[in-house]
């Protein structure tokens, strides 16, 4: 498919945010493909390469403001005031492009597979004199492109489609397109974690294809996420009966192969580099051939489990990282066993699951099966859930000894207690420069919620006090490179960030695109092991302010 056909899509998507027309714009999409199938999925969720593909392709705004200003022949400063302006570089560099007088010699269309290769190109690059290379490489992407195309080109270089084509609308598109179930094509994702793959499978092999996706080791399962309850009771009436702790670390899905271990992330991030120790706990005390088990890793000093904090400056780390497993040593706590010696247990009960894992783990100091009570008695329950919040863990997680492992989805087969709390999941979106001593970091944090239907982030609120020199300096170095665009003091960011934020009181407002507002929003924590589709949607603000106001 030649890129320009792509582009006429997108913008018929923008124009429109009905999520049954959507898909159905989606769907017609989807049967125009060709082998570019992948390709023309994943462009249009905004994602360059698929999602278990470590690959980057490393583009920043600046990056792209000189390759447009190059491209165009405006000044740089012409560009970036057009940005400001219209609050959107696809649309800049559409204007400006549309405005060129200077004819570029030897303009050819691009199809998806040429821009692939291109993108393959950019993410390769590294080291002395790459930024140059970068934006020469970018500006000539932009000059075999059309003014329509450079604005959805420049999109997707800087990561950010914006057009709300969700999860649920690609599965429903896929579905449609080939005529294959929704459920399946949902399952056959969260083996593969690539709509793109799911998309080929679901067009050329059909129902019986989806069906026969599998577990690929090294490529990480969507994790089964847990529902909420309020008591152990109610866990009890759920058919859960067995509780574990709820340690408050890292989730971390471990993959072992050929004698080589993988370490994935909630998010399927891969994150072996960064964490040594739990490769080295995994190769003492866990004997297979092959396996994929699950565990939460806790970072521990002298024998006390350390806040999640400490662990998630782990996560993201590339440098040091010997001096991390020394200063911030972790215990992997394991409680499930996804894969055992070329079998796939997703569809065995936790009861026969957990025996796999203990047939295969010899426990160590960090290396620790997650201990379980197992009772339909709520009075016992409750002894067990007040320890664990005694001995500094979070609440206890309740399982249905029964049930399947269901990947991705949130079945209520496993459910969490804690403590009532009214703190929301919030996705960063922009910031502002501070002021006098502060100039050099960023603060004022904008926060956003989800909307659950097209995925899109609506904003909530700012939160700006109460922050900490050290934190203030830790965000900053987390947002910095995902800066999309600046105007004056304010900037707006990559959502890439969750964090975890209380507030003083909630109001309606029309001033955020949620139509609320948060009253002194005050940072819990971060979470940067939650993915932006994992931040609290406008749905549960809808809740928490109808159970606010009936408190009022
Ligand atoms: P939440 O993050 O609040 O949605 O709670 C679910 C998370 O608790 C899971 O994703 C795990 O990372 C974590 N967790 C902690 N302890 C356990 C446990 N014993 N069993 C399952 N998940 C656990």
């Amino acid at each position: 498919m030649e890129f320009e056909t792509l582009a006429h899509y997108l913008e018929r998507l923008s124009g429109i945010s009905g999520r049954l027309e959507m898909t159905d714009i989606v769907t017609e999409l989807l049967n125009k493909a060709s082998d570019d199938l992948p390709l023309v999925v994943s462009y249009v969720q905004g994602k360059p390469f698929p999602p278990w593909d470590r690959r980057e392709l490393g583009i920043a705004e600046k990056t792209m403001v000189k390759a447009i200003a190059k491209a165009t022949g405006y000044t740089e400063d012409n560009v970036e005031k057009l940005i400001a302006k219209t609050g959107d570089t696809g649309i800049a560099a559409q204007e400006l492009f549309d405005k060129k007088v200077q004819t570029t010699l030897g303009y050819r269309k691009l199809d998806l597979d040429e821009i692939a290769a291109e993108f393959g190109k950019l993410a390769s690059m590294s080291g002395s004199g790459s930024a140059d290379r970068k934006i020469r490489h970018t500006m000539d992407l932009l000059n075999n492109a059309s003014a329509l195309e450079t604005k959805y080109l420049a999109r997707l270089l800087l990561s950010e489609m914006r057009l709300g084509v969700g999860e649920g609308i690609m599965r429903d598109a896929i579905a449609k397109a080939f005529n294959v179930d929704p459920v399946l094509t949902e399952r056959a994702y969260s083996m593969v974690n690539d709509y793109g793959e799911v998309a080929s499978i679901a067009r050329d092999k059909g129902e019986r294809g989806l069906r026969a996706i599998g577990i690929r080791l090294f490529r990480p399962l969507r994790p089964m996420l847990a529902q909420m309850v309020h008591s152990t009771q109610e866990a009890i009436d759920n058919k859960c009966t067995v509780f574990e702790k709820k340690f408050d670390g890292m989730r971390a899905q471990v993959h072992v192969k050929d004698g080589k271990v993988r370490v994935f992330t909630r998010r399927l991030d891969d994150v072996t580099t960064q964490f040594p120790d739990i490769v080295a706990a995994v190769e003492k005390g866990v004997k297979c051939e092959n396996c994929i088990i699950e565990g939460e890793a806790v970072a521990y000093r002298e024998g006390n489990p350390l806040p999640f904090q400490r662990l998630s400056r782990r996560i993201k780390r590339k440098y040091d990282i010997d001096e991390m497993v020394k200063s911030i040593p972790i215990k992997l706590f394991l409680f499930d066993c996804m894969y055992l010696n070329g079998e796939n247990l997703l569809l065995t009960s936790l009861e026969s699951r957990r025996k796999s894992l203990e047939s295969i783990v010899a426990e160590h100091g960090a290396l620790i099966l997650s201990p379980q009570l197992v009772t339909s008695n709520a009075a016992e329950a409750d002894v067990f859930y007040k320890a664990a919040l005694d001995e500094g863990h979070e609440g206890v997680m309740c399982k249905n000894l029964e049930a399947e492992y269901k990947p991705g989805s949130r079945v209520g087969y496993m459910y969490k207690l804690k403590p009532v709390s009214e703190s929301l999941d919030l996705v960063i979106v922009g910031a502002e420069w501070g002021e006098g001593r502060r100039t050099k970091w960023l603060g004022s944090f904008l926060l956003a919620c989800r909307d659950p239907d097209t995925n899109e982030l609506l904003e909530i609120g700012r939160m700006g006090t109460g922050l900490k020199d050290e934190q203030l300096q830790y965000l900053t170095d987390l947002l910095k490179p995902d800066i999309l665009e600046q105007k004056g003091k304010s900037v707006r960011l990559r959502p890439n960030l969750v964090v975890e934020v209380g507030y003083q009181e909630m109001q309606k407002s029309p001033t955020y695109a949620s139509g609320y507002a948060l009253r002194f929003p005050k940072l819990i924590r971060m979470r940067e092991d939650r993915g932006i589709d994992e931040c609290d949607t406008v749905d549960r603000v809808d809740d928490l302010y109808a159970r606010f106001v009936k408190k009022k």
